[in-house]
């Protein structure tokens, strides 16, 4: 591929790093946004791609929203993401695992790894054998845990909060909503929604997951994959992949609030978010709603050490910040996602204007 530069410079990235094995298989990439706050702090995606600058143009675009997302949830990490080109089922093994520790390890710590899509915390047993650099960790082992709990919390509390503002009230139990994507968080949102009394839609490919929602007891309606978009509901929340608010999709909605964990669930934010607003839709903004696996995680390094109940106290906050945010949106008149950049980049603005002091000889750059 070509132009690669070109792609890294348009945002501002600061690293890329592929990471090679042909004995294990492993191809990496890593992608290092921006380090005002600290350390790169992202999770870790295994999948197939439809090719190799798909993959690149995905760790690229997910880094990015970590900065942001970092830094409108108040933790001092920086923006990164990594990849592993692969299928998650057939290929993850301890030698490919280990391969990709030794990789981040190379980083000497300006990237920590954590879990996403087709990774877990149990892999990251496994990474952490081959480098100190990583996150999400069993709870048996010292470690926050997986992501998905923390995240589906903190999805659910910020949905409360955002129901006071756009019906007026917070109780979700006479509240119709669809869930696309019935997976680590997905599940989890329908457990929490379900116990609220809500009517619950939930779509997915994979009759397993949803077969996983039933098992839990969840009562639920199936919707096929492509008609969850035309369900009459009151909340939409996009719990899959990315880019399926888009032009076909956003006309078809009959909600009046999208919010759910999908990264990068707008295909073009600006021009979708505009969209969204027009067709007099509320929007949860994806890097601040799903916030939560991150600030979970921080927690590991806290002075105090990690316990749940801190950790779903400040996760919880995030409902501060969506508020923050939609309050911003309508003083200046702008929308909610142009408001969180404002809101994410404002404390971004305020930690490089803190690094012109100088400190002490260790912590200053070194000539
Ligand atoms: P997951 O892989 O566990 O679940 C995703 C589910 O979506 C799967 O069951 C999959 O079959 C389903 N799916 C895929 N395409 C679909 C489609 N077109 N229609 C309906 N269902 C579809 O992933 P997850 O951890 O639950 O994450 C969900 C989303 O939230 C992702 O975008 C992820 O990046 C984001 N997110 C996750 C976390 C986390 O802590 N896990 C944190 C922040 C953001």
């Amino acid at each position: 591929m070509s132009n690669i530069f070109k792609l890294i410079e348009s945002d501002e990235f600061e690293e890329v790093a592929y990471g090679y094995d042909k004995q294990s298989g492993l191809k990496a990439i890593v992608a290092i946004h921006d380090t005002t706050l600290g350390p790169a702090f992202g999770g870790t995606r295994m999948m197939m791609f439809e090719d190799e600058e798909a993959a690149l143009k995905d760790c690229l675009k997910l880094a990015r929203a970590m900065t942001y997302k970092n830094s409108a949830a108040g933790i001092n990490f920086g923006g990164g993401k990594a990849v592993i080109i692969g299928d998650a089922d057939q290929e993850k093994d301890e030698a490919l695992l280990r391969a990709y520790g030794r990789f981040v390890d190379g980083l000497a710590g300006r990237f920590i790894a954590g879990v996403d899509v087709g990774t877990d915390e149990n892999d990251m047993v496994t990474v952490k054998k081959e480098t100190d650099h990583v996150t999400a960790l069993p709870r048996y082992y010292g470690g926050a845990g997986s992501t998905s709990g923390a995240t589906a919390y903190g999805v659910y509390k910020t949905i409360e909060r955002m129901a006071e503002r756009v019906f007026g009230e917070s109780d979700l139990g006479n509240k119709t909503i669809g869930i696309q994507g019935a997976g680590s968080i997905g599940w989890r949102l329908a457990e929490y929604l379900s116990e609220e009394g809500s009517k619950l839609y939930i779509s997915d490919i994979n009759e397993e997951s949803l077969k996983k929602v039933e098992d839990k007891g969840i009562d639920f309606e199936r919707v096929a994959p492509e008609k969850i978009y035309d369900v009459d509901m009151d909340i939409f929340a996009p719990c899959a992949l990315g880019g399926i608010l888009n032009d076909d999709t956003i006309p078809r909605l009959k909600c009046e609030l999208v919010a759910g964990s999908a990264n990068n669930v707008l295909k073009d934010p600006e021009l979708h978010s505009k969209m969204l607003e027009e067709n007099g839709i509320v929007y949860g903004v994806d890097f601040i709603m799903s916030a939560g696996g991150v600030i979970n995680n921080s927690q590991q390094y806290n002075e105090y050490g990690y316990t749940k109940e801190a950790a779903y106290n400040s996760v919880a906050k995030i409902a501060d910040n969506m508020e923050e945010v939609m309050k911003i949106a309508e003083e200046k008149n702008i929308t909610n996602w142009e408001a969180a950049y404002e809101f994410a980049k404002k404390r971004l603005n305020m930690a490089s204007n803190l690094k012109k002091w100088y400190l002490t000889e260790e912590k200053s750059i070194k000539v």
